[in-house]
């Protein structure tokens, strides 16, 4: 069941002033840091919420289940994928998404830059890292991303706009802190020696969303905080 609007707006509201006051502490200007609400297992309506809310975007975590909630609204959002894609689904996330962010590996960079180049169209994407170096977590290791990123910035119909990071499950609020680090570290190695932006660092969800803006995050993305919790 989906909440009404109104609890949700209640909900988005604490959100912003949440996300406001973690800019705040870590002096970073508000603008500087996007909503991205995670409708997974929630139905079509819940992307007309965040539309009429005034965000940008909603966030889905499998390529059916997106591919059939596009169709059902005129939400005025932008959908992006922040699943785990397999191979046999690339095309079709090229096709229906308008950025890919958990793109892990050189296989899924070609599939998907093929699909986008056949579509005359060109992907946005982030590449997904482990930063946490969590083994039940996908996303490429720390060490190989330097390769990831030049087999990337070398296809034409791709445009890599950052990183992307889970942090671990854990108790200790030290563990997510020091994963959110890890990107933003590797973010700027990364940048300074490709001479790219590499702006986007897509991290922090409803229970960790404060330490990611602390450690530069530039988009949170957020279900539970904003829809309930998913039953
Ligand atoms: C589900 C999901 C989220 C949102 O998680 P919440 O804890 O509900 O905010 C964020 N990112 C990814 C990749 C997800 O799969």
């Amino acid at each position: 069941m989906l909440i009404t609007y109104d609890e949700f707006r209640v909900r988005a509201d604490g959100v912003m002033a949440e996300i406001a006051a973690a800019c705040a502490a870590a002096g970073r200007d508000p603008r500087e840091v996007s909503l991205l609400a995670v409708t997974k297992t929630h139905p079509a309506a819940a992307a007309d919420y965040a539309a009429r809310y005034g965000l940008a975007a909603v966030g889905e975590n499998r390529v059916q289940e997106g591919v059939e909630k596009r169709a059902q609204t005129t939400a005025a959002v932008r959908w992006e994928l922040i699943g785990h894609l397999q191979s046999n689904k690339a095309r079709l996330a090229a096709e229906h998404f308008d950025r890919v962010q958990s793109v892990d590996s050189e296989k899924l960079l070609r599939l998907l830059d093929r699909a986008a180049g056949e579509l005359g169209r060109t992907l946005p994407v982030l590449l997904q890292i482990n930063a946490g170096r969590d083994p039940a977590k996908f996303g490429a290791e720390l060490e190989d991303a330097p390769a990831l990123l030049a087999a990337a910035l070398a296809l034409p119909h791709l445009r890599v706009d950052g990183l992307m990071t889970i942090a671990p499950l854990s108790e200790d609020p030290a563990v997510a802190m020091n994963t959110f680090a890890n990107l933003r570290e590797l973010r700027n190695r990364l940048a300074a020696a490709t001479g790219t932006s590499l702006r986007e660092l897509s991290m922090g969800m409803s229970g960790d969303f404060a330490a990611a803006i602390a450690a530069g995050s530039t988009q949170v993305r957020i279900g539970t905080a904003l829809f309930g919790s998913r039953t």
